[in-house]
């Protein structure tokens, strides 16, 4: 069976550089926070390209802490895409506000600005993009939106580490940019780990505090904070993927620019990338007319695929007394009845990129 993604392929290609890297946290036992974490903020801050960036538990606590950097609270509004991984609401709600949820584009498949504009209202304060599937969204027009009405704009790139718009690193496209670091994502922990980055230096030292149980000296507390710490061994692991990320980056490309050209069934409908963007591919997305039999046909021929999302957020039971109704958002509930993911990580092979664009080029025909 070829697994959608197989993780055990590169943690034994690179086992002695990961085991060092273990053992020395081990020798110091900076296991919470410490010298390793630290470093791996400062080289992640170069990679993105930014003035600073903050190492924390999770990339769902990044997104709290962003929007507790925006002073965004209770009464507080803040849109974000309807079809995206729901953590990005997540860190709306746990800051009290709303999350208020725009369409997708049907060609692109990320945050449609007019969308966004149509949903701001005198309460709106802040606007999350996210970079879905490694294809950053159309910030320009984002910004644009959020200058004419004084909002914060975040990026979730929690599926777009080392994607570029217009040149420019995701993570450096907005005041904050937050990361995920979890198992499977384009840079990975072995367990959870995520980031905020800025050129707001002042915006990154406050959510340091914030994630240190709200002190800077230990014992003294200025603000109510919270456990949001970067683990010493996640950070030491982290350090040994950023050294791999540009090769890991370039093989993605290089199958998803593959089943791009070589997907030629007519079944098939795929994300358009815009000229301006360098995607990553974190997950190759594709549209079928029934994605169960599409998987059922793909497991069938030892290929696992799976769906990224079926549910689209603003229809999620978590979110119902927000009184969203199918017809609400409907790009996003499009791709949600409809999509697939086929297998694509750095180290399929190309006989495994082989066997997909076949097998997707059979079916049903
Ligand atoms: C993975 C992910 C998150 C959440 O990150 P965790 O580290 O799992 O908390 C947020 N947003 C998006 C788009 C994601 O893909």
């Amino acid at each position: 069976m070829l697994k959608r993604i197989d993780l055990t392929r590169d943690v034994q290609a690179h086992e002695a550089e990961y085991r060092a890297a273990i053992e020395a946290v081990c020798r110091e036992t900076a296991f919470s926070g410490g010298r390793f974490a630290d470093q791996f903020d400062e080289e992640f801050a170069r990679y993105c390209g930014v003035a600073a960036a903050s190492g924390v538990n999770n990339g769902t606590s990044a997104l709290h802490l962003a929007m507790l950097a925006c002073d965004i609270g209770p009464g507080d509004e803040v849109i974000v895409p309807a079809n995206t991984y729901i953590a990005t609401a997540w860190g709306v709600s746990y800051s009290g506000a709303t999350p208020v949820f725009a369409d997708c584009t049907a060609d692109t498949w990320e945050i449609d600005p007019a969308s966004v504009e149509a949903r701001i209202t005198p309460r709106t304060r802040a606007i999350i993009g996210v970079h879905l599937y490694g294809q950053p969204f159309d910030v320009a027009s984002c910004r644009d939106i959020a200058d004419r009405h004084g909002l914060h704009l975040v990026e979730d790139c929690a599926q777009a580490h080392g994607a570029a718009f217009e040149g420019q690193r995701t993570g450096s496209l907005c005041e904050l940019g937050c990361f995920s670091f979890y198992p499977g994502k384009n840079l990975y922990a072995f367990g959870e780990g995520g980031a905020v980055t800025s050129n707001d230096t002042a915006a990154i030292d406050r959510i340091n505090v914030w994630k240190n149980q709200g002190c800077r000296t230990r014992y003294y507390h200025e603000v109510i904070g919270y456990n949001y710490r970067l683990e010493g061994i996640q950070g030491a692991v982290l350090s040994v993927g950023l050294k791999h990320l540009d090769e890991w980056t370039a093989r993605r490309r290089t199958i998803g620019r593959r089943y791009l050209s070589e997907i030629t069934n007519p079944l098939f409908r795929m994300q358009a990338h815009p000229e301006n963007t360098d995607p990553v591919f974190h997950l190759f997305e594709v549209q079928v007319p029934d994605p169960e039999d599409f998987l059922q046909y793909m497991a069938a021929h030892e290929v696992e695929c799976n769906r990224h999302y079926p549910v689209p957020c603003h229809l999620q039971a978590a979110y119902r007394s927000l009184g969203y109704q199918p017809g609400d958002c409907p790009n996003a509930e499009q791709l949600a009845a409809h999509c697939a993911t086929l297998p694509l990580f750095p180290e399929m092979t190309d006989e495994e990129a082989a066997l997909v664009i076949a097998l997707c080029n059979d079916y049903r025909r």
